[in-house]
């Protein structure tokens, strides 16, 4: 029985977790920004602007409730998954003894820095290495048609929420889960091999301060019907809320801009930056028939139907090639 509850009560782990986005404190502070913006940018009353946080249409919606399932469906799968993934240590004990290996740069060359310039850097370098390699991701995941049926899950959401967060194909959670484990793992083996012990991650409540800033500062209303905008300035290095869910638009001139997470610094290096619009309503999901945002065996069963499909088209291209080029004799 007890066996049972802790699971149960582990499913919902990450709401106490300030390493997880939904944690309860920054969803509170979420819910502060949020009534803030409400009230000083949008003249509404305490009361009317309570109202639109929470409004039922949102929460409550088909795609919402969607969500909330994936989310107890994915913790679950988590659950299992997590402990036969690559770690994070073993990539970084890779590249250190890789980097031993060689002998054009020696180990330890810069052991003797300051401990609070080594500490800075690491959490620094930590968070940009992070957040590139997630912006990478994320624009790949949309341009190439075996990883976009897998992401195309996310997108499926008709309304946000910040369980929407938890709304990825269970596949997109194994590859991004590599994608942390390589790009930290390779960040830990290098400082070690460079700084030596002083390396260490500036953290509050055990997160990289970095994130933390980030979580705090609203992380959640990305995933919202709260269209919070910065000063254009200020989009063009942080993503403000209101450019994730433009993200999310259907609109064509939407498609493929802001693949940022936290910076809009890639976006805007690599030309797919979009400043968020003057009360422009936007419209979330995919086009009809593309995706189901509510049917579960759906959304969790077509990207393999559709990898297939993408399969034997390339595998008919290639006979077709294959055919035409064929040696005669
Ligand atoms: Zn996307
Ligand atoms: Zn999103």
């Amino acid at each position: 029985m007890t066996e049972i509850f802790d699971t149960v009560l582990s499913l919902f782990s990450d709401f106490a977790d300030p390493r997880k986005r939904v944690f309860v404190g920054y969803l509170a502070l979420s819910l502060v920004i949020a009534v803030a913006w409400l009230i000083f940018m949008r003249r509404n009353s305490l009361r009317r602007s309570l109202g639109r946080v929470f409004d039922r249409r949102v929460f409550w919606s088909p795609s919402a409730r969607a969500d909330y399932k994936i989310y107890i469906i994915n913790r679950l799968i988590t659950l299992f998954i997590s402990p036969v993934l690559l770690t994070q240590l073993g990539i970084a004990t890779a590249i250190y003894f890789f980097l031993h290996g060689q002998e054009i740069f020696p180990a330890r060359a810069f052991s003797g820095t300051n401990t609070a310039l080594v500490v800075g850097l690491f959490s620094l370098t930590m968070f940009l290495a992070d957040d590139l390699t997630k912006y990478l991701m994320h624009r790949w995941m949309h341009k190439w048609p075996w990883l976009w049926s897998i992401h195309k899950v996310h997108h499926s959401a008709e309304t946000l929420t910040p369980v929407t967060v938890y709304r990825v194909h269970p596949l997109e959670g194994v590859i991004y889960g590599f994608r942390a484990a390589l790009t930290q793992g390779a960040v830990i083996g290098v400082f070690f091999f460079v700084f030596g012990d002083a390396v260490d991650l500036y953290t509050v409540l055990g997160v990289n301060a970095l994130v933390f800033a980030f979580h705090v500062t609203g992380s959640n209303l990305r995933h919202s019907h709260i269209d919070i905008r910065y000063w254009p300035w200020l989009e063009h290095i942080l993503i403000s809320p209101c450019q994730h869910q433009l993200h999310h638009s259907i609109a064509q001139e939407h498609y493929d801009k802001n693949f940022g997470a936290a910076l809009a610094v890639w976006d805007w290096l690599f030309g797919s930056l979009h400043l968020s619009e003057n009360d422009r309503e936007l419209k979330f999901g995919l086009l009809p028939g593309d995706a189901s945002a509510t049917n579960l065996p759906d959304i969790y069963l077509r990207p393999f139907a559709d990898m297939y499909r993408i399969f034997r088209r390339r595998v008919k291209k290639l006979r077709g090639w294959l055919t035409q080029n064929a040696p005669s004799n």
